[in-house]
């Protein structure tokens, strides 16, 4: 079938949930049968997000080919299940950088090279290529109507209309409909002008989803209806609620899946089936357990404010694992740097059901965060650590039990006399060069997981073994590199410089530490993915970032396994 597009755009303010508004709406499509991808434009001048500050921008999403994303890729893989590839984001700084190169190898034949055409064709070409293979692409344009940024994007929309005619293109508004608090009363002026906005790019939204603190009541949708001569029933209430899940089941009630297939033309394949996912959503809004979970960080650079949405992706594992469970976690912000001060503070560690230590760059607040390790250990809490935090329990281990001295990732301490975490030779060269893109370990690699060790149990007990091979069957030349053909392979998304120094492994072992799961690379070395301690409720860590790869519907292994044990303490 034509591959059918639908544009989401944004107006009056940015920050009311567009990302996980236009995931919702895959979500729906997807239910009634359509195989959908989402698309994701982010008009700044960046080529990638691996450069920005996540304290500003949220965390940095990867992808299984190594993309360095925004985060609402992470919504959107969340709520359709899929493995986003880095093509489906597209910045203002990658289309010039391929209409440079373009017109620098002299593709372009002598023309003057314009922001009209060849913007709005290269972006169209991008939105083409992600959508071959689907028959809906989602394409949500970021920033907020009005915005500059936001016209060549417009643009290339309305164009895609103009090439594949009005059924296959539609436009999807989400606005923001403000309650002052002296009127209490939904205000639509705002939706009205950003509407009107809308139409200086010569299009006209065919649904609009009207963000507010509750539902819009009759009189507010017919008066959008008339200001702005869209029928009212295609004005969709999107109140504030519970859980982000609740969002596609919400806009079902007013039959937005419907009303989407009636203006594309299209008939359902099939009824949706909201069963699974509204049982889940139950367990998250009606726990039978509370758990007490305790992330360990370096807060006090970071402030309360973005903290969620520096590691949403954690916060969001966490929440699926736990529907499984009929349990809720919640978060407790724990700043390492408290513990290097007074060390007596660890002692609240004890109130929590379980720790994370996850990823992290650079020296500050690592020593409070390998105390908390050691504390883990020693008092049997349990502990999952995800990249950095695998990192600083093995210099943990080998300083505590191995008594390596002084021993620590030479990310720190390029002075140890143990680097327990190194660089390895071949990524020192290019560091050298100064070339720190290309030294990191960023998408999906493959592990191999040692038979009877935990990790491997909690990949079967999840059903992610089995899939993750068929995956791996299935993608011959997915990525130079990252398979290994033996057995027992699983797949997760990696994104760091620093590794397991081999010189340690056998000595670090023997005192009891297991290192069950490597990565086997083409030259045949061995990069250490998982560790775990037997001796010890739940003690698992990581070199890899599972928190990219957890649904709603298929929790993240190692999630569902910690959580299992902290239900257990
Ligand atoms: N700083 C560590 C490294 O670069 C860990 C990175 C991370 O936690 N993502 O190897």
């Amino acid at each position: 079938m034509q591959t059918k597009y639908i544009f989401v755009v944004g107006g009056v303010i940015s920050g009311v949930g567009k990302g996980v508004a236009t995931a919702s709406i895959g979500k729906i499509l997807q239910e009634y049968g359509f195989k959908v991808t989402a698309v994701k434009i982010d008009p700044y001048i960046n080529f990638d997000a691996g450069t920005l500050r996540p304290t500003e921008h949220g965390e940095v999403w990867v992808t299984d080919d190594g993309g360095e994303i925004d985060q609402d890729l992470g919504n959107y893989e969340r709520f359709l299940g899929l493995d986003i590839p880095k093509l489906n984001n597209i910045t203002t700084g990658q289309i010039y950088d391929t209409i440079i190169k373009k017109e620098r190898s002299g593709q372009y034949l002598g023309q003057t090279v314009q922001f009209i055409p060849h913007v709005p064709e290269e972006v169209k070409r991008r939105i083409i290529e992600a959508g071959k293979g689907f028959d809906i692409v989602t394409i949500e344009i970021g920033g907020t109507i009005g915005d500059y940024e936001n016209i060549p994007f417009l643009f290339a929309a309305k164009s895609l209309e103009k090439d594949l005619g009005k059924e296959n293109v539609l436009y999807i508004l989400v606005s923001y409909l403000p309650v002052p608090s002296h009127i209490n009363e939904a205000k639509t002026k705002p939706t009205q002008q950003a509407i009107k906005m809308l139409s200086e790019n010569t299009i006209f939204p065919d649904l609009i989803l009207c963000r507010a603190k509750e539902s819009l009541d009759a009189p507010r949708k017919k008066k959008i209806e008339t200001y702005a001569n869209i029928g009212s029933e295609y004005v969709i209430s999107a109140p504030d609620i519970e859980s982000l899940y609740l969002i596609p089941l919400n806009f079902e009630k007013e039959k937005l899946g419907q009303k989407i297939l009636k203006k594309l033309n299209l008939e359902p394949k099939q009824q949706p089936d909201w069963s699974k996912w509204t049982e889940l959503i139950n367990n998250i809004l009606h726990p039978q357990h509370i758990l007490k979970i305790g992330i360990v960080g370096k807060y006090i650079d970071i402030g309360n404010f973005t903290l969620e949405d520096s590691y949403i992706s954690i916060k969001e594992s966490l929440e699926h694992a736990a529907a499984h469970l009929q349990a809720r976690a919640n978060i407790f912000w724990i700043d390492s740097k408290d513990f290097e001060k007074d060390p007596s503070k660890l002692e609240k560690l004890k109130e929590m059901h379980g720790i994370i230590i996850p990823g992290g760059f650079g020296g500050s607040g690592v020593e409070g965060k390998i105390k908390a390790i050691q504390y883990c250990r020693e008092n049997k809490i349990p502990f999952l650590g995800l990249c950095y935090g695998l990192q600083l329990a093995v210099v943990e281990f080998a300083r505590n039990v191995c008594q390596l001295t002084d021993a620590h990732t030479s990310e720190v301490n390029p002075q140890t006399p143990h680097p327990v975490i190194d660089i390895l030779p071949s990524q020192k060269a290019l560091i050298q060069q100064s070339r720190y893109g290309g030294t990191m370990r960023l998408g999906a690699y493959a592990a191999t997981l040692e038979p009877n060790s935990q990790v491997l149990n909690l990949y079967q007990e999840t059903s992610r073994l089995k899939q993750d091979q068929k995956k791996i069957d299935n993608l011959e030349d997915f990525r130079k590199g990252i398979l290994s053909t033996t057995e027992n392979t699983i797949l997760e998304r990696h994104r760091h410089r620093y590794e397991v120094n081999p010189n340690y492994i056998e000595q670090i072992e023997n005192q009891g530490l297991i290192f069950s799961g490597y990565h086997l690379r083409q030259d045949n070395t061995r990069l250490m993915e998982f560790i775990e301690l037997l001796s010890h409720p739940f003690f698992i860590a990581t070199q890899s970032h599972p928190e990219y790869k957890s649904h709603l519907e298929k929790p993240s292994p190692l999630f569902y396994g910690f959580l299992k044990a902290a239900l257990k303490q």
